[in-house]
């Protein structure tokens, strides 16, 4: 087991100073570092990808460097001759203050195309599946609505008409209407059609986008509701205050408004739009920076790239959800496996009050653990394959095998065919473990865009003690988020 250090993205839509989870979680395990309270903690990055790379508490080497040279590298990589081997994961923490961009991310293929043209856009060649599991309630826009909603939206407001065009809205409704299959190619290309329009006229007719949006949150001050809930309202009035007149602000009109509670958790593929509106997450995903934006934000909003990727799926919210599952031989552990090979998540908790150890699975791949809140220790018992049983109640001391106070805050690095359990817990423990089967991408040959002469870039911070400066190196400026 190898503790990490792991970096803190800092973005416009973060929650400021003692706000952010992010902020705290990462305080409480750097006891060094102080939060800055006019700074705006976005996003906790556990993982290798190069935009925001853990390493190594103990020698501040790379996880990916240290990956390439451990005996796990042939497990995680096809390629034992390079000099950082990545996880196909990065696991994060998410602080949201205000709505993110609205966005949708290439599928591989896209992907690599877009960074062969666009490198300074699309830092990499790899896909980027997402899955969100609330730490508190989390809200967030995802995939097109239900036909027969977007259907009674369009009756409802006329100003999404004129946004999407008269004759593209007839032509979507006929094919609701008369077609079974509502993710029929007829559906789809009709709502296809409808949104470029759209996206034309943001581009084109900014100032016309403006008038309809006026317009739209005069039909909502008038109680015109379509389908929506009052807290998609509040929603949308909101995205006018921190993006006024933005084309964004018609958005949930066409696209599931999605508000989790604690525990529950969404996953969507490449081709699915989507954004996170508020709330605090861990989030699962491919070890890519690529994100193709479609509204809401000052950044590059690429709508060729956008019109190309979306699948125009209309379906419920509910297609979205990841059931939590008991796993039956680990009664501390619940699992979170979308259809995706890039991360599956497992929840650990321990209730002292229960029990004070609890085993975990052993996984024959490389895991990152994130703690949360809790005290315990966390403990080698032996190697996949071994002969120790799940039950082993062997004695440790004098034992080769790792075992390490934890308590929240501490972010570790599991080797592949690792038995683990806590032991010893003295506080509710609740922890967060992503792990893949799948290889790692390759970043190696990613073509590496300098904006900034590096003598001119600072570091963001810097903590005293000289064996823990230079933990935080500099923010890359094509970071994907220009
Ligand atoms: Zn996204």
């Amino acid at each position: 087991m190898e503790r990490l250090e792991c970096h803190v993205k800092e973005y416009a839509w973060g929650k400021y100073g003692d706000n952010s989870e992010v902020a705290r979680l990462y305080a409480a395990g750097h006891k060094r570092f102080n939060i800055g309270q006019n700074v705006p903690y976005a996003e906790l990055w556990m993982g290798t990808h190069p935009d925001g790379p853990a390493k190594l508490a103990k020698c501040s080497t790379k996880l990916s460097s240290f990956l390439a040279r451990s005996k796990s590298a042939s497990f995680l990589s096809n390629n034992n001759a390079k000099n950082d081997v990545h996880l196909p994961f990065i696991m994060k923490v998410m602080s949201i203050r205000t709505t993110l961009s609205l966005q949708v991310h290439p599928t591989k293929e896209q992907a690599a195309r877009l960074h062969e043209l666009d490198p300074i856009h699309y830092p990499d060649r790899h896909h980027k599946p997402e899955l969100a599991y609330a730490l508190t309630e989390f809200q967030l826009l995802c995939g097109f609505r239900p036909a027969d909603q977007i259907a009674e939206n369009l009756q409802a407001f006329p100003c999404l008409r004129a946004l999407m065009g008269e004759k593209n809205c007839l032509r979507l409704e006929n094919a609701i209407a008369t077609e079974e299959d509502k993710q029929s190619l007829i559906c789809r290309t009709a709502l296809g059609s409808c949104f470029r329009q759209m996206m034309n006229l943001a581009r084109d007719k900014p100032d016309l986008v403006e008038d309809l949006v006026d317009e739209l949150i005069e039909n909502l001050n008038d109680g015109t509701r379509g389908c929506l809930m009052e807290e998609t309202v509040r929603v949308m009035k909101k995205m006018n205050v921190d993006f006024p007149g933005d084309v964004g602000v018609f958005s949930p009109l066409f696209l599931n408004h999605m508000i989790l509670q604690p525990g529950e958790c969404c996953y969507y593929a490449a081709e699915e739009l989507h954004a996170y509106l508020s709330g605090e997450c861990v989030e699962c995903v491919g070890c890519s920076n690529n994100t193709i934006r479609a509204a809401m934000t000052p950044k590059f909003i690429d709508r060729d790239a956008l019109c190309e990727v979306l699948n125009y799926r209309m379906s419920s919210p509910e297609s979205y959800m990841i059931p939590a599952n008991q796993l039956a031989d680990f009664p501390n552990v619940e699992e979170y496996a979308p259809d995706c090979r890039d991360f599956q998540l497992h929840k650990v908790t321990v209730d002292p009050k229960k029990c004070r150890s609890a085993l975990m699975p052993p996984l024959e791949c490389a895991s990152i653990i994130v703690l949360v809140r809790g005290k315990a220790y966390l403990e080698e018992i032996g190697e996949v394959g071994t002969s120790q049983t799940s039950n082993s109640d062997i004695c440790l001391e004098d034992s080769d095998f790792d075992r390490r106070p934890v308590t929240r805050g501490d972010i570790i690095y599991i080797p592949p065919g690792i038995r683990l359990r806590f032991t010893d817990c003295t506080e509710f423990v609740e922890a967060y473990r992503t792990f893949s089967y799948e290889t790692g991408p390759d970043h190696e040959n990613r073509k590496i865009v300098q904006l900034v002469p590096p003598e001119k870039l600072k570091p963001r911070f810097e903590l005293t003690d000289s064996e823990e400066s230079g933990i935080f190196e500099v923010e890359a400026e094509c970071d994907g988020c220009l």
